[in-house]
Formats: structure tokens, C-alpha cells, sequence
């Protein structure tokens, strides 16, 4: 067994990101500027988007979404359960109704097919989720959302680097990545909205930052008039330059974290293939560049007899941290409750909610690492 206890996740921080840091603290400006600008710049040129717009979170780039479309109550918004909690919280916190829809079994992603069904008049919006790092099949569900006229943003918080068929998750329509420290690249807290849509990319800016026509920044920098107008009830949802800094070094790294996620996941492919009570997700075709944010595999807990969360203290006790992502959110207290969603709708969600569990990795780890999670694995199976 493991001397050290192995988190599930780690950030990769760098020397010269801490100094990077630090200049920033020093500089006399930490709030939204300079960096932050930049970090907009280069984030959106990797991803190859018009512009991004840096917020203090996927959650509240999803939150600033729902009110620059204006949905409300009475609205519908169409989301899988399996996803995490904070899109369907922003969707209820409007007052408008979340519409769960079910997923594949084994690439845990919705499609064109399964959310067809669901559309009506009410509904205000889409939001599928690229999932673990690989990309939801966009071009049905880009066609379908078209042909109703229905926005569509993808959540993209586990999709930084991750290419759908040769082009960037964030090169076309609307999306929402997050630097949450689990992510593939991190900026302490924080996110980005990357969209080739001027009109909504023009009100997400207002309502970051108070509803204000110009920011802070704009005002210091560019000597503008320091009464600027509210034009709208807005957020304080700016990133700061000290986080914007961390994520400019992040960035530059994160082609070189994708490479080491991918010999680590591979590595785990292989081994894991000579367990038959795990299965991992099947990756889609549509996927031309995982960027291997989890790896998630399904306990087979029939022939294996053995519950998904007994699994995970077992391998806590030989020193091996798991993950779960996700819970489906319709079986959480308070959505439970308040949809009741009927039985046999949301079979594929149920059915993985039960089995799956996120395997250690990230960039710092080594192949030995890999070996010790399998090693363990086999032990908590065949006790
Ligand atoms: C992490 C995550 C979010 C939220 O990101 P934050 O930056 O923590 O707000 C949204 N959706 C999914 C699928 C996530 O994994």
C-alpha cells in the first residue's frame, strides 16, 4: 500500500507563476486590469473565439448567461442532471424551470436526439455539457437549436484544449469554461465566457461589473468619466489581475498538461483493461483532441458486489483519493422534492449516478502513480 495518501486532484503551480503573482501584488493594481486583458486575449486566441470575458467563475459566467437572455419565470431550460450542481442552481435562482434530460451511458453526454423531445414554447435555452474533457457531438444539436431559434452555450468547464472535430471547444457559438483549482488549467477561482455573438458578448460585459457602461479599469486607465452610468442592475463578477496573471502562465502550459493527463490516462487504459468490474467512458469520434479533464470509470457493483461508495472509502483506506462527478442533480434533496422527476426517465443518469467515480489524475503524477491506483483497485475488488 501507498506510504502517502494520493489526492484525486492537484493543482500544477509553477515558480513562475508565484512570481507572477507577486508582481502583481506589488504593482498597485490587483483588481481587474491590465492582466486580465491579456488573459481575454489569449485565452480566446487558443480557443480561436471573436472574445472572452474573464469572471470570477463557470457559475457566474452561467448566472450573467441566463440574465443577458432574459429568462425568467414561466421559462424552460434544457440541461442534463448528470452535471455539476451550479448550472441547474443559476436556472432555478432566475425562477425559471430546469428541464433534465438523460445522457449516453457511456460517454455521460446528452445529444440532439434525447433533447429533441423536450422542446416547446417555453423553452429559453440549451446547455450541454462537454464531459471529462471529451466533446458533446455539437453539429446535430447546433442544427436543431437553429432550427427553433433557441440559444445554446455549451458548459465548457471541463473542456479547455478540447478539440471536436479539429476546432476548439469556444471556436464557434457560446461557451463557458471554468478555472476552478480541479480544472485542467486553474486560476485560484475564476472563469471565462468565450462567444462569436456581439450582442450577447456586449451585455455579459455590462452586467460583470455593476451594469456599468465601462469598468474600474477602463475609468483609471483611459481617464474616462469616473460618473459612469448604470444601464442596468448588474453583478461583481470582474477576475482580477492576480488571478489573471496565474491563468496567463497556466495557459501557456496547458498544451504540455493535456500531453501528461493523456500518457496518464492511456496508461490507465491499458492497465485497467485486465479488470473487467471497471469500466471507463468510451470516448466519441467526434472527440479529435481529449483533453482528458477526469478519468472516470463505472464500477460493475452486480459482479463485484460491492456499492460504488464502499469502492471509494476502501481505496481512501489504502491511500488512493477519488472523486465523484457527478451526483445527478435531480436525486439531490432539494430537486428531488421540488420535480419529482418520474421514474424510468432518466435511466442512463440513474444508472451511472450509482457506478461512476473519478480516478486520481493530473499533471503532476507519475506512471507509477497510475500503477499504484490499479494495484489498489485490484486489492479493494478481490478482497
Ligand atoms: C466545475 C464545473 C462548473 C462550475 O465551475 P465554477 O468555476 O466552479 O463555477 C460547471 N459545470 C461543470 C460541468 C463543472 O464541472
Amino acid at each position: 500500500m501507498r506510504k502517502e495518501f494520493l489526492p484525486f486532484s492537484q493543482p500544477s503551480i509553477s515558480e513562475d507563476e508565484i512570481a507572477g503573482v507577486d508582481s502583481v501584488l506589488r504593482s498597485g493594481w490587483i483588481t481587474t486590469g491590465a492582466k486580465a486583458t491579456q488573459f481575454e486575449e489569449d485565452f480566446g486566441r487558443y480557443c480561436g473565439c471573436k472574445s472572452g470575458i474573464a469572471l470570477t467563475s463557470a457559475t457566474a459566467g452561467m448566472h450573467l448567461l441566463l440574465k443577458a437572455l432574459d429568462v425568467g419565470p414561466g421559462d424552460e431550460v434544457i440541461t442534463p442532471s448528470m452535471t455539476w450542481v451550479s448550472t441547474v442552481n443559476m436556472i432555478e435562482l432566475t425562477g425559471a424551470t430546469p428541464v433534465f434530460v438523460d445522457i449516453d451511458r457511456d460517454t455521460l453526454m446528452t445529444s440532439a436526439g434525447l433533447i429533441e423531445p423536450h422542446l416547446n414554447d417555453k423553452t429559453k435555452l440549451i446547455v450541454p455539457v462537454h464531459f471529462a474533457g471529451a466533446a458533446v457531438d455539437m453539429q446535430p444539436l447546433r442544427d436543431l437549436a437553429a432550427s427553433r431559434s433557441i440559444p445554446l452555450v455549451e458548459d465548457a468547464a471541463h473542456a479547455a484544449g478540447t478539440e471536436y472535430n479539429g476546432s476548439r471547444i469556444g471556436a464557434e457559438g457560446s461557451s463557458i469554461f471554468s478555472f476552478h483549482p480541479i480544472k485542467n488549467m486553474t486560476t485560484g477561482e475564476g472563469g471565462m465566457f468565450c462567444s462569436d455573438d456581439d450582442v450577447l458578448l456586449q451585455k455579459i460585459r455590462q452586467l460583470k461589473f455593476h451594469g456599468l457602461g465601462v469598468d474600474a479599469h477602463d475609468r483609471n486607465q483611459q481617464g474616462r468619466s469616473p460618473q459612469a452610468e448604470v444601464l442596468q442592475p448588474g453583478f461583481k463578477y470582474n477576475m482580477t489581475d492576480i488571478s489573471a496573471v496565474l491563468g496567463l502562465g497556466q495557459l501557456e502550459r496547458l498544451d504540455g498538461f493535456i500531453e501528461k493527463r493523456t500518457e496518464l490516462a492511456n496508461h490507465y487504459l491499458q492497465l485497467l483493461s485486465s479488470v473487467p468490474q471497471v469500466h471507463p467512458l468510451t470516448v466519441p469520434a467526434c472527440t479529435s483532441r481529449h483533453a482528458w479533464h477526469l478519468f472516470i470509470i463505472r464500477l460493475d457493483t452486480d459482479s463485484s458486489a460491492m456499492s460504488r461508495d464502499t469502492f471509494m472509502e476502501k481505496l481512501k483506506e489504502l491511500n488512493i483519493g477519488t472523486g465523484l462527478h457527478f451526483r445527478a442533480v435531480h436525486e439531490q434533496q432539494f430537486y428531488r422534492k421540488k420535480y419529482r422527476q418520474a421514474a424510468g426517465t432518466l435511466v442512463e443518469t440513474e444508472w451511472n449516478s450509482r457506478r461512476i467515480c473519478s480516478l486520481p489524475l493530473f499533471p503532476g503524477m507519475t506512471m507509477g502513480d497510475v500503477e499504484d491506483v490499479v494495484s489498489a483497485v485490484k486489492e479493494v475488488l478481490n478482497q
